[in-house]
């Protein structure tokens, strides 16, 4: 891992479906620790603490957490235990991806499906681990703690001397959430307006994740509202299309858990953006919109497979 080139991420200019588009690449921050999580775990990277011997987590299997995560452990020398519900059968039989990745790294996966019963993996870890673990750190799942603010605070500040350097006064910034951390403290250390969406559960629960780490200290980003419900890690025709529309298109390749949600919310916000200008002839011009690549594109490898999949079903059935 080359830390010493985390110094930055460049923006490209792309054309996307006949709009400008900037994207701030932060999945080329490191060859091996790209995008969201290099930025959450930035703090730990950038900081020794001789006290410590082990992080803690958990979360799936397949995540991108768990291999950046790795990664980090591998630098530090520090033991790494990752706690899961259950590793899927398929998984299990065809490591791959980010659960491949961190298993060559050394992490202990550990499966609590049947030992957790009712607790949830995060009040089993409290009471049952870190009792007995004196130089380990916790880290909740997905990074989604303090701890992350300050790489994402760097995120901020990255894009704030580009916007002056490019003389942009104002862009919208976009990024598709899960436990909305990126997006939580984006906003607060930045005057331009945050716009994201809600992958993982509704967007009750991404408000409720936002006022869980602001504590209604500071603004939150605005969250584009869902028009039809997609469950996370389920894969939809819709999403692999768009990803590979802006792969042919823009020559980028963005990840496809998130990215196809945030891309697509992105469409509508335009759309309505342009039609309200239509409607309002005072305004003139549409925004600028920054959207940011936050690289897990390890995760491509599995996703990938199964959309093959259903694709060679889909061809199946048409011959039949
Ligand atoms: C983890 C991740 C997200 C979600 O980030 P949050 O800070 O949890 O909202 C989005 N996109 C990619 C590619 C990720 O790896």
């Amino acid at each position: 891992m080359a830390v010493n080139n985390f110094v930055g991420s460049p923006v490209d200019q792309i054309v996307f479906d006949g709009n400008p588009v900037f994207i701030k690449r932060d999945d080329l921050l490191a060859p091996e620790f790209s995008g969201n999580k290099a930025r959450k775990l930035y703090y730990l990277l950038e900081n020794d603490d001789a006290h410590l011997a082990k992080v803690i987590s958990y979360g799936s299997p397949q995540s991108n957490f768990l291999y950046s995560l790795s990664e980090l452990a591998k630098l530090k020398q520090w033991q790494c235990d990752f706690y899961v519900d259950h590793v899927p059968r398929f998984l299990m039989d065809n490591p791959a991806g980010n659960y491949l990745r961190a298993l060559n790294n050394g992490v202990n996966i550990i499966s609590i499906n049947k030992e957790r019963a009712t607790l949830t993996i995060e009040e089993y870890i409290h009471r049952f681990v870190l009792p007995n673990e004196e130089r380990a750190l916790f880290i909740p799942e997905g990074g989604s703690c303090p701890l992350a603010e300050q790489g994402i605070k760097k995120l901020a500040e990255e894009i704030i001397n580009w916007a002056e350097v490019e003389k942009i006064d104002d862009v919208k910034i976009m990024l598709p959430s899960g436990t909305g951390t990126t997006a939580l403290y984006l906003q607060k250390h930045l005057s331009f307006e945050v716009l994201t969406c809600a992958c993982v559960g509704d967007d009750e629960y991404l408000e409720e994740q936002f006022q869980a780490l602001s504590k209604g200290n500071y603004s939150h980003p605005t969250i584009l509202p869902m028009q039809k419900k997609y469950h996370f890690g389920k894969i939809y025709v819709e999403f692999y299309d768009i990803w590979l529309s802006l792969k042919k298109q823009t020559g980028i390749e963005f990840e496809l858990l998130y990215d196809p949600l945030g891309w697509l919310m992105l469409q509508d916000y335009v759309k309505s953006y342009m039609q309200s200008l239509k409607d309002n002839v005072n305004s003139l011009s549409s925004p600028s919109i920054l959207y940011i690549h936050q690289g897990g594109l390890l995760g491509n490898e599995t996703m990938l497979s199964r959309y093959r999949r259903m694709k060679r079903l889909d061809d199946k059935k048409r011959k039949d």
